[in-house]
Order: C-alpha cells, then structure tokens, then sequence
C-alpha cells in the first residue's frame, strides 16, 4: 500500500524545509538494479574492496532488489556540480550526504520506520576509508550509493526525465542522484 496524499504532503514539507527543491518521487518497483552495475564496481572501479559502504560491503545484487521490492515510495534528489579540480567532489559530496542523512533521520523520527537512505555519491566522510563495513569509523551516518546497492541509475532517473550523461571528463558538470527510500 502507497503513502496517503496527506502523509506525502507531510513529508514534502520536510523535505522542502531542509531546503531540497529538485526531487522526484517514484514507484520503487520502476528503480532498475542489474547485475551489470556491480560488474563495474568490480571490475573498473577504484573504490571496490576499498569503501566501506561500497561492494562487497553492500548485499548481493539479489538481496538489493528484495531490498527495493519492500518498498512503495521513493523520492530521488537530484544534485549538480562542476568541480575546478578532481579532488574537490569528496569535500561537495561530503556535505550533500551529511545533509541527507540528517534528513533520513527526521522523516525515521516522524513515524517512517523503513526510512533509509542512498548516497548521491561513495561515503567520504573520512580521509581515509576503513574500507571494512565492521570498522567503519562513521558506523551510524556511512550510507551505501544507489551504484552500490547495483541501482542502474542512468535508465532509472531517465525514467523520471531527470538529466544524466556519460562524461568525458572531470571538469563536466554531474548530475548525481541519492535515493530517500520511505515507506
Ligand atoms: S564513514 Fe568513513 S570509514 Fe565508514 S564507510 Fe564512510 S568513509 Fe569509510
């Protein structure tokens, strides 16, 4: 059963407060997971084995779609940015994400119980990432990414019309996404 108009409304208002104006909400039944997604954290990416909300932290990509199947209301957020410099994303997508989490606990805290939710980006709330789920340092605010739960993010977004591309190179703008998972 989907949320009331009235209990979507509430949470409208907590997520505009917080400033969040750039959002969608969807079915999570139409969010897209395939093996292929995390292929390429296996094979191609540099934080595989090395983030500690990052595979093999995260469930196996069968686990990740009963994951999403438990669900009938998603919101997914929409970020922009265009870094000067590689290095600057880790600090932008740092903020976002403490942002969000703090976000996640009002709407727990308002009586949504399966409230949780996925990074715009890998969790770099550390220097230096234990790269161990079990001795991360930041246990209670560390979030997987959509990516990371094998969420293809590209055909999923584009199913709301939301803007995303392959880029070619660093100083592009991006369009990141984290995914409020609600009810
Ligand atoms: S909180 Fe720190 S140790 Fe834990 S996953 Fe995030 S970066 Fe790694």
């Amino acid at each position: 059963m989907s949320l009331t108009p009235e209990k979507r409304q509430t949470l409208d208002a907590m997520i505009n407060e917080k400033g969040y104006t750039d959002y969608k909400w969807i079915d999570p039944k139409k969010i897209i997971v395939a093996q292929w997604v995390r292929m390429k954290c296996m094979f191609g990416c540099s934080e595989y084995g090395r983030g500690g909300a990052c595979p093999p932290n995260t469930p196996p990509v069968a686990d990740c779609e009963r994951f999403f199947n438990e669900y009938s209301d998603a919101v997914i957020l929409h970020f922009e940015g265009t870094m000067d410099k590689p290095e600057e994303r880790h600090s932008w997508s740092r903020k976002i994400n403490a942002g969000l989490v703090k976000l996640e606990r009002e709407v727990f805290l308002a009586g949504f119980e399966r409230a949780f939710l996925l990074f715009m980006d890998s969790c770099c709330f550390c220097k230096e990432c234990s790269g161990d789920r079990k001795i991360c340092k930041e246990p209670r605010m560390a979030r997987p990414a959509p990516e990371a739960m094998a969420v293809d993010v590209y055909s999923t977004v584009r199913r709301l019309d939301f803007p995303i591309n392959v880029r070619t190179d660093y100083d592009q703008k991006m369009d990141r996404y984290a995914f409020l998972m609600v009810y």
